[in-house]
């Protein structure tokens, strides 16, 4: 089979391997559509996650279900599937500790393109598919139902970890399509103002669709100026981090309150360390907390995502600016993603 690899740092090309098979809790699923993540241009273009070779790129994708093991239950040949990003076993010591995502390791529940081929490719490898797979309702497209398993999981990933409840002022720094998610899974769950920070057009339209009710450009000043001001120097009760640089950790903290939370779902492709401004930080005593997580896998994950889809009460197909056919495509979209072009959010291809 032929798939889309990173071939090491900084370069990418077609490859030829062997079809995967699936061992006795496995399936084979071959692809329906994929789209290319920002986490794929941090890993090929800055070695995010260290050297890797022939690798198949791509972590997102909604698929058919070729071939199952003998002990897989719940999924057989034909069935058509959400994948989440994040597949973990889920026979580790870590599940037992709610750590689905570090299960094996710290990031080892991120199986796709970090440490085995991912879905860029005819055919990809899903382990212990029983937990790992969902169902996708026929009714659901295929543009809404790939950005279940990476933007929606890690954008409310973002406003869980933070925490956010009833009226709060909510910030969600960057809003490419994960920031997107976290300004729709901020007004979900009932925060009161969202404050959104970015600067293409075509995102600050869908930002707006999905709640937001202020937006701050960090191209028209200072980030940080732009919402204490827009806060009466109160700052904001959580942040989302959802973009840029080591260096807008800084930004975070300095705009939430004492008592508020920063949550971080992005990816700091490079920098040794992450800056946090101390007087901002209450000399260490503001009881700010700062967290940050890789977004939630598994089943009823997804389940329960597309459940938001079936029902209405959001569509992320918005998001779908760039929609391409013929897994040949990926190339082209994959590379939108690291150019990032004014109108783009995101590139999807859809394979048949
Ligand atoms: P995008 O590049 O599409 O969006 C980034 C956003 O950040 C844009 O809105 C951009 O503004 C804004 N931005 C850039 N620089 C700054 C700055 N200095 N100050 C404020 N805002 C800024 O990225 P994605 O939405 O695709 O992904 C976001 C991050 O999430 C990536 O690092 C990705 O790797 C990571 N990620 C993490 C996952 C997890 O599990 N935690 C899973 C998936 C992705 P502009 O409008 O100007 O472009
Ligand atoms: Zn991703």
């Amino acid at each position: 089979m032929k798939g889309f690899a990173m071939l090491k740092i900084g370069e990418t090309g077609w490859i030829e391997k062997e079809k995967p098979t699936a061992g006795e809790y496995d399936a084979v699923v071959k692809p329906l559509a994929v789209s290319p993540c920002t986490s794929d241009i941090h890993t090929v273009f800055e070695g995010g996650v260290g050297e890797r070779h022939n690798m198949m790129l791509g972590h997102e994708a909604v698929g058919e279900v070729v071939e199952v093991g003998d002990k897989v239950k719940d999924f057989k040949a034909g069935d058509r599937v959400v994948v989440p990003a994040i597949t973990p076993d889920w026979n580790t010591r870590e599940i037992q500790n709610g750590r689905h995502q570090h299960s094996g390791g710290m990031l080892a529940g991120w199986k796709f393109s970090n440490i085995k081929d991912g879905v860029f490719a005819e055919f990809f490898h899903v382990n212990n598919a029983d937990m790992n797979l969902a169902h996708l309702p026929e009714d659901i497209p295929l543009e809404a139902a790939v950005m279940i398993t990476d933007m929606m999981t890690t954008g409310f990933h973002g406003t869980e970890m933070a925490d956010v409840q009833f009226g709060d002022t909510v910030a969600v720094i960057g809003i490419g399509p994960v920031g997107l998610m976290a300004v729709a899974s901020a007004n979900l769950r009932g925060a009161g103002r969202i404050i959104a920070v970015g600067s293409r057009p075509v995102c600050i339209d869908v930002a707006q669709k999905y709640g937001a009710t202020d937006i701050v450009s960090y191209k028209n000043g200072d980030t940080v100026e732009q919402i204490m001001e827009l806060t009466n120097g109160n700052g904001v009760d959580a942040t989302i981090i959802a973009g840029g640089s080591v260096e807008i950790a800084s930004s975070a903290v300095k705009i939430t309150a004492p008592n508020g939370t920063i949550a971080n779902i992005n990816y700091f492709g490079s920098g040794d360390n992450v800056p946090i401004p101390r007087a901002e930080w209450g000399c260490g005593m503001a009881h700010k907390t700062i967290t940050g997580g890789l977004c939630p896998g598994g089943r009823v994950r997804m389940e329960k995502l597309v459940e938001l889809i079936k029902y209405n009460r959001l569509d992320p197909a918005l998001m779908a600016t760039h929609v391409f056919k013929g897994l040949d495509k990926v190339e082209e979209a994959l590379m939108l993603m690291k150019d990032k072009p004014r109108d783009l959010i995101k590139p999807v291809v859809l394979v048949n």
